[in-house]
């Protein structure tokens, strides 16, 4: 077994964790999903920002939609509940085609694959969450359907199995993952359309809860939106899932409206600070500044001492502290920020010179 085979078999398992019970978990819990499902935007003009993304998007779907073929592949990047399977919806709804949906983890055997490939209707979307944890025979088994829309099966056993290649119809296949950098270049390829996901704006997440806030009929106002949005990480998920701890707050302890002073105390409540940092967050730092010394520290050593998955910690946790500046990932290991320090009330250590 080679070393990217090895290291994507490490990975072919959900991180578990305490994540998936954290309030501002970025992971979907069963309790999310008909609720998002509610909430998902249908249409790119009601998906809000990702700008970049949604520009290079729209072009492509106006030109296989003038052409009449099916859309190019598309691979969608970036970190949990940042709209990743909602743009994959997005992209059925727009061209007007149907949509089917199943995840890396799901498909176990080649059997499962081929049965979803030769069922595909022309031109339909065929939407693979977590892509990085596909098994790896299934992935190049992949790639001839992906280039030509052809599959090669394997009729028989032993001496007299024989290969007959099968047509498959067209289709477009829309794959997302939190790990580009654990895809293999071949299979990197097979896509045409690259689109990476960010963290959104305090003022886009306002729109979000705003716009939430009406899909789900609470009253809210411009403040108590705003105060959401400023600890959601920059993620639509989690401003979803606090506006709806808010709103229980608000129906049972207030008159049913959100406001400011609503907002903060349903969330100092939920003991989600300013930052949207909870508990464990708060512990990742903690423990660097004053287990290791602010870093740097590896991250196997950094999982051990918070007995969390090393997955989680990089897909998960990580990438918002870095975004806003609380942690820097060197290539010794893992280091808290000024900033960090200052949020947790600790004075930063002045590094002595040696000259
Ligand atoms: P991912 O697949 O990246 O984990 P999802 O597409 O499941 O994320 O998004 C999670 C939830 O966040 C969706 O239910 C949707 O309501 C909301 N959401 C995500 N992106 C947007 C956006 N740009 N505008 C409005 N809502 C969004």
């Amino acid at each position: 077994m080679d070393f990217r085979t090895q290291k994507r078999f490490d990975t072919n398992k959900t991180p578990k964790s305490a994540e998936a019970d954290r309030i501002v978990s970025a992971s979907t819990t069963d309790d999310d999903a008909a609720f998002e499902l509610k909430l998902r935007p249908h249409h790119l003009r009601e998906f809000i920002g990702q700008e970049k993304a949604k520009e290079q998007l729209a072009i492509a779907l106006e030109a296989a939609k003038a052409r009449g073929e099916a859309l190019d592949h598309v691979l969608l990047f970036g970190p949990p509940g940042l709209g990743k399977t909602t743009l994959a919806t997005i992209i059925a709804n727009e061209l007007g085609v149907g949509y089917q949906q199943t995840s890396g983890p799901a498909l176990q055997i080649q059997g499962d694959l081929t049965a979803i490939l030769t069922n595909l209707r022309e031109r339909q979307v065929l939407f693979l969450d977590e892509i990085h944890r596909l098994q790896p025979v299934l992935e190049e088994k992949l790639y001839t359907a992906l280039e030509d829309y052809q599959l090669d099966i394997i009729i028989g056993q032993g001496p007299s199995a024989r290969t007959h290649v099968m047509e498959i119809r067209p289709f477009t296949f829309v794959a997302a993952t939190t790990r580009p950098g654990l895809l293999s270049s071949p299979l990197r390829s097979r896509f045409g359309i690259l689109l990476r996901l960010e963290f959104y704006t305090d003022d886009e997440l306002r729109y979000i809860v705003e716009r939430s806030a009406e899909v789900i009929g609470v009253t809210i106002d411009q403040d108590g939106a705003a105060e959401i949005a400023m600890r959601s990480r920059g993620t639509p998920r989690i401003a979803n899932r606090l506006l709806r701890r808010v709103r229980d707050f608000a129906e049972v302890r207030a008159n049913g409206t959100i406001d400011r002073e609503t907002a903060q105390k349903a969330l100092a409540m939920l003991e989600v600070d300013a930052h949207g940092f909870d508990e464990l967050d708060r512990r990742l730092l903690r423990t660097i500044i004053e287990k290791y010394d602010g870093g740097p520290v590896g991250l196997n050593t950094l999982a051990a001492a918070l007995a969390e998955e090393e997955d989680a910690l990089e897909e998960v946790y990580e990438p918002f502290l870095i975004q806003i500046g609380f942690l820097d990932r060197t290539p010794r290991g893992r280091v808290a920020t000024r900033l960090a320090y200052e949020h947790l009330g600790i004075e930063m250590p002045r590094k002595t010179s040696l000259f």
